[in-house]
């Protein structure tokens, strides 16, 4: 069974193909069965206002909640970890999100002034020199609970952890031809 990339809003494509460089098959899905079927479920960057409304109205929720609980991999970048995080500073109001970890976010949290910027990481658990990070008006992890593996911070702030089969990413991964996050993510199921 393939890896699904979440294909409402953000880059896809490139999703796919960071995955496939990894050594798994993947594939666009939209669908509850096509989450519950997936092998493991990308969230891209986007809007997280947006991505939340449109899963909760393509009724992917519940499939993404069960996919968590099974122990299939989760990931999310950018929107898409807001979207995973159990507390959502400076939310719209009615931002439907899974909030199933246990992390709290902050979103914009580098100001207007600083719309996106690049910068090198070291990040636990990956070898070969520290990643390429493409943060574009990038969340960060305000608070993390016991249980959450903090993997990367920038500045003293969090923008990299994993909990179990779920890790969060404040920086768009699928913008560099680095494929060791999305190795690191494949092998976490
Ligand atoms: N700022 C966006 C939000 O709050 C996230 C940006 C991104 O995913 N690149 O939803």
């Amino acid at each position: 069974m393939a890896f699904g990339v979440l294909a409402i809003q953000g880059d896809v494509r490139e999703h796919l193909e960071a995955l496939r460089r990894a050594g798994v098959e993947a594939q666009a899905v939209r669908t509850p069965a096509e989450v519950a079927a997936a092998h493991g479920l990308v969230i891209p960057g986007g809007e997280s206002t947006t991505i939340g409304k449109l899963v909760a109205r393509f009724g992917l929720m519940e499939p993404i909640r069960g996919l968590v609980r099974e122990g299939r991999p989760l990931m999310g970048t950018c929107a898409g970890m807001i979207l995973m995080a159990k507390t959502i500073r400076a939310a719209a109001n009615d931002q439907p999100a899974l909030g199933v970890m246990d992390i709290a976010v902050e979103r914009n949290a580098f100001g207007r002034q600083v719309d996106s910027f690049e910068a090198d990481l070291e990040v636990k658990g990956i070898e070969g020199g520290p990643v390429r990070a493409v943060f574009i008006r990038a969340p960060v992890m305000s608070a993390v609970d016991n249980g959450v593996d903090v993997l990367a911070t920038h500045e003293g702030r969090i923008v990299a952890a994993r909990q179990g089969n779920m890790l969060a990413l404040a920086f768009h991964p699928e913008l560099t031809e680095d494929s060791r996050l999305h190795d690191y993510f494949v092998k976490m199921g």
